[in-house]
């Protein structure tokens, strides 16, 4: 797995554990925390190998696929912060489209040609006609959105190139949320860029105000709609999909071959304001809020059909979004400045 020591990333680690896998991890740590992988250990009773490898570094990745020797790759490690991007989109495309490319060039190297990869909703650009669906109209609408863009197309023409090639590219929509047990949550350097992240660093009193990005768009209480997933449904999802491939699928079949798309998301949008409201239920603590003008590049409203998913990995997401706002304040009220105390 690249990417195991972020956010959703060490989410997967602890799922695919719990299933018997076994895990070889690649960092840089460059947006991540080795303690998160520490923790993942704890709750899976089972240490993690990490290899510090940075994914631009072609020859590194090769030497650590050559040590690993995988059966499948869950490919997470990017850039994902879109001002950044517009800023320096040469270094997102850098990691996000050469790391995908070295990644993928070691893989056939070493003979290993299934690849779960970390791709967004954010591929479906400017869409407006919900929900969205995997066969929904692409495009981007920043530089971080087409460095997914382009891997998705790329990793389609790599499995139309060799048939031996297994390619699930999973569509997130909103991942929030944190394991249950608080010990493992989204940890972000920085002012957070996410909504839930942010609100939960002013519940616990790091910042004393949201600002929220618009209250005049077309939706029924004028803040955004998004669809929340929690990130351990979202961590199920890549089980289901490394099944669906490896052919141990919920149906039984053979290992599915060629590039498929899957969105990961659970077919219902919230506002902004029903989000807020959530997180102060959840965390008993008010919420301060002001608004501001829309953000660049923001959509009314976002939220999957999830139904490809269901049908043809077997998954669904179960969690409510008071079960995510619950979790991620066990995470933030447990470690209020994330895992940099440890
Ligand atoms: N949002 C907001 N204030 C913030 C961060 C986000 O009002 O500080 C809104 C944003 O405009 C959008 C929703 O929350 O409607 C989700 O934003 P996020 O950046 O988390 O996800 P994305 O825009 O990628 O869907």
């Amino acid at each position: 797995m690249t990417g195991g020591a972020g956010y959703i990333g060490s989410h997967t680690v602890v799922e695919l554990l719990a299933q018997g896998h076994e895990v070889v991890v690649l960092d840089d740590l460059s947006n991540a925390s080795a303690e998160a992988l520490r923790r993942v250990g704890e709750i899976a009773g089972r240490d993690v190998e990490l290899l510090e490898v940075d994914v631009t570094d072609e020859a590194a990745v090769l030497a650590a696929l050559e040590r690993a020797r995988p059966e499948a790759v869950v490919h997470f490690a990017a850039l994902k912060a879109v001002g950044e991007s517009v800023e320096q989109p040469e270094r997102y495309y850098r990691t996000n489209v050469g790391g995908t490319l070295n990644l993928v060039r070691a893989m056939d190297a070493v003979g290993c040609r299934t690849l779960v990869f970390s791709s967004s909703a954010t591929v479906y650009g400017a869409a407006t006609q919900m929900p969205l669906t995997e066969d929904s109209p692409l495009g981007a609408t920043n530089p971080y959105g087409w460095t997914k863009f382009v891997v998705e197309q790329v990793l389609r023409d790599v499995a139309a190139s060799d048939e031996r090639w297994g390619v699930a590219l999973l569509r997130y929509f909103n991942p929030v949320g944190a394991h249950p047990s608080g010990r493992i949550g989204e940890d972000p350097r920085g002012v957070p860029n996410n909504l839930v992240p942010f609100i939960a660093q002013v519940a616990v009193g790091r910042r004393e105000q949201l600002t929220i990005f618009g209250d005049d768009f077309d939706t029924p209480d004028g803040t955004g709609v998004r669809d929340y997933i929690h990130v351990v449904d979202l961590a199920e999802g890549h089980v289901a999909a490394l099944a669906k491939l490896a052919g141990g699928g919920a149906d039984g079949d053979g290992g599915v071959r060629g590039a498929h798309a899957w969105n990961l998301g659970t077919g219902t949008g919230s506002s902004v304001r029903q989000v807020v409201a959530a997180f102060e239920r959840a965390s008993g603590r008010e919420v301060p809020v002001r608004v501001a003008p829309r953000r660049a590049g923001d959509v009314a409203t976002s939220y999957a059909n999830p139904a490809r998913a269901r049908d043809e990995l077997g998954w669904v997401a179960r969690r409510s979004l008071d079960e995510m706002c619950e979790d991620t304040w066990r995470w933030q009220s447990g470690n209020p400045q994330g895992y940099a105390a440890s």
